[in-house]
């Protein structure tokens, strides 16, 4: 079954979580899906790579929203034999002093042009496992501390040794993300100096060695992203024939900081968007963090409609999605309104489907999607109903929302709650819908049906954001504070619009998106010549979508990261 995979050097990439296809609960957001989309493009692209991640049988969670607005958290299990083949290789890893015992899934993501791309999903569901370890790759982002360092002790460690076990070879390897830096540990035993060579105070290990075939990326400047684990619990839970004064010294002294051990593992370590890759060189004084920014995948994300469009006008667009350049002169405006006006009527009535609520063609849809959590303000479109509904009534809107928070996010839970009483005190005046459970489908329908995608982000805590390039793909423009990615996507009035400037204050936002929406993006809306909106959706596809794509990302991390 491997054969095909196992006879020349590939990439390692691990990543925690993973969007395959909506049908696999494999994935919490945006790292995930970047995942997914990182692989998709390797294999459109037929470049050598292999995908380690975890099973996780019961999903992230399925998310129900009660009638006061309060999530529900319900586990997602999928069957892995439906999607995947099992593989016979198994490996152990220590644990607690125990061995727990890991197989694997194979899950084949094809290309367009054919390329396939392994993608292991690990898991510990054995016969020969205790009750108590077969559910360590069951839960996503579940449990506590202890059952986390577990599972990473499982993607780090156990991923290289199944590698090995099946036959893998493997030049380079990537972590997506702190999660997986337990891989790096593990190449130091497969590097450490013969015990009778070792001498007092030297290190056992080729450290350098394992730096050259790794690369880290972070993906947050979020605190709470970054794990840590206390060596109280290190010492009981870890394989205790690593050398931990090694470990202490690569991870630092006082907790375990995956994030810390990522980076010094890893020669060449990347940030997600210029702007994230100067804020982590600031938080990782001593580090060099570059800058491949985010993209995502082309054909994925297009509607179908613009799949066509674009096939019909930019033949080989999903091939070299630098063509979209082309957008601009080689498709009629009327071309994009029809098609943009078909992913539209797909949207409402997938909103009629979840919700019972049926919006208008004719009104714009104000999207805002994505993880419910404080940094990402999903309250500041409601913090003035007034002014919001005084807007309305010269311009009309209808607000579509979605996205989870977090089990143990209480704030982000709350905010669902305020977003959900906010959307009934608007109810017949603006149209808003809160869609429940978001993944890659609703993410599909609202990224291409919406008319305006908002985001409102406290600097400098979004890192990329990669769904208003998903948007941008679909001729849907960003109004968006100037963090994250759209630093360099943004170019005023012409791609979309920014909330603030890059010197303005978190605290002033609120005010620049009344005043944006009402004075600038609605009225251009509304404008009886729609040329100058059909410009900027135009605009986005050519100058934002031709270039925030995986395509490229994948590329630049072939030649600046793993053959360096
Ligand atoms: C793209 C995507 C995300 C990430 O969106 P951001 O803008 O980066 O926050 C999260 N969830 C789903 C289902 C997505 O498709």
């Amino acid at each position: 079954m491997l054969e095909a995979f196992i006879h020349s050097p590939r990439v390692a990439y691990f990543s925690m979580e993973i969007a395959l296809r909506n049908e696999i609960p494999t994935y919490a957001g945006g790292l995930g899906v970047l995942a997914g989309d990182m692989v998709r493009s390797a294999a459109d692209l037929m470049l050598p790579m292999v995908a380690i991640s975890l099973v996780s049988r019961a999903g992230y969670f399925k998310q129900r929203i009660d009638e006061q607005g309060n999530q529900l958290e319900l586990p997602d299990y999928w069957l892995p034999e439906l999607w995947a083949k099992p593989l016979d290789a198994k490996v152990a890893v220590t644990i607690e002093g125990r061995s727990v015992w890991i197989s694997a899934w194979l899950f084949l993501v094809e290309g367009l042009s054919g390329g396939k791309q392994p993608v292991l999903l690990l898991d510990t569901d054995l016969n020969e496992n205790s009750a108590e370890d077969r559910e360590l790759t069951h839960y996503l982002y579940g449990g506590d501390a202890t059952y986390r360092l577990k599972q990473e002790i499982v993607l780090g460690i156990g991923g290289v040794r199944l590698l090995q076990a099946l036959g893998f070879s493997i030049f380079h390897y990537h972590m997506n993300e702190g999660h997986s830096a337990f891989l790096g540990v593990e190449l130091l035993r497969r590097h450490a100096y013969p015990l009778n060579e070792l001498r007092a105070g030297e290190p056992h290990y080729d450290i350098p060695r394992v730096r050259e075939m790794c690369s880290f990326t972070t993906h947050t400047p979020v605190e709470a992203g970054h794990d840590r684990f206390d060596y109280a619990l290190v010492n009981r839970i870890f394989d205790n024939t690593f050398d931990m004064l090694t470990i202490r010294s690569l991870a630092g002294d006082d907790a375990l900081n995956m994030t810390r051990l990522a980076l010094n593992l890893s020669e060449y370590v990347n940030g997600v968007a210029k702007s994230h890759a100067e804020v982590s060189n600031k938080m990782f004084p001593g580090y060099q963090v570059h800058a491949i920014t985010n993209g995502v995948h082309p054909f994925t994300w297009a509607a179908e409609s613009f799949r066509e469009l674009y096939t019909e006008h930019i033949p080989g667009w999903h091939h070299e999605p630098e063509l979209l350049t082309r957008a601009e002169c080689c498709i009629s405006d009327e071309a994009i309104r029809v098609a943009h006006q078909q992913a539209k009527i797909k949207l409402i009535e997938q909103i009629v489907d979840l919700t019972g609520v049926k919006f208008d063609l004719n009104i714009p849809i104000l999207a805002f999607a994505r993880r419910m959590t404080a940094y990402k303000r999903p309250d500041m479109l409601f913090s003035d109903i007034e002014r919001l509904k005084a807007i309305a009534q010269k311009y009309p809107f209808q607000i579509l929302m979605s996205g989870k928070a977090h089990p143990s996010d209480a704030g982000g839970k709350s905010l669902i709650a305020e977003l959900h009483s906010n959307a009934k005190r608007l109810q017949g005046i603006i149209p808003s819908v809160y869609l429940p459970d978001y993944n890659l489908a609703i993410a599909h329908g609202i990224v291409s049906g919406s008319d305006v995608w908002l985001n409102t982000p406290l600097r400098p805590y979004e890192a990329s954001g990669t769904s208003g390039m998903k948007a941008a793909l679909n001729g849907v423009p960003s109004l968006s504070v100037l963090d994250g990615w759209w630093v360099e996507g943004c170019m005023e009035g012409i791609t979309g619009w920014a909330i603030g400037s890059m010197f303005s204050t978190n605290g002033s936002d609120t005010i620049d998106l009344y005043t944006k929406l009402e004075q600038v993006v609605l009225p251009l809306y509304y404008h009886q010549d729609v040329s100058g909106w059909t410009k900027v959706m135009k605009n986005a596809i050519s100058k934002n979508a031709s270039y925030f794509n995986s395509h490229r990302m994948m590329r630049r991390y072939l030649i600046e990261a793993y053959t360096r």
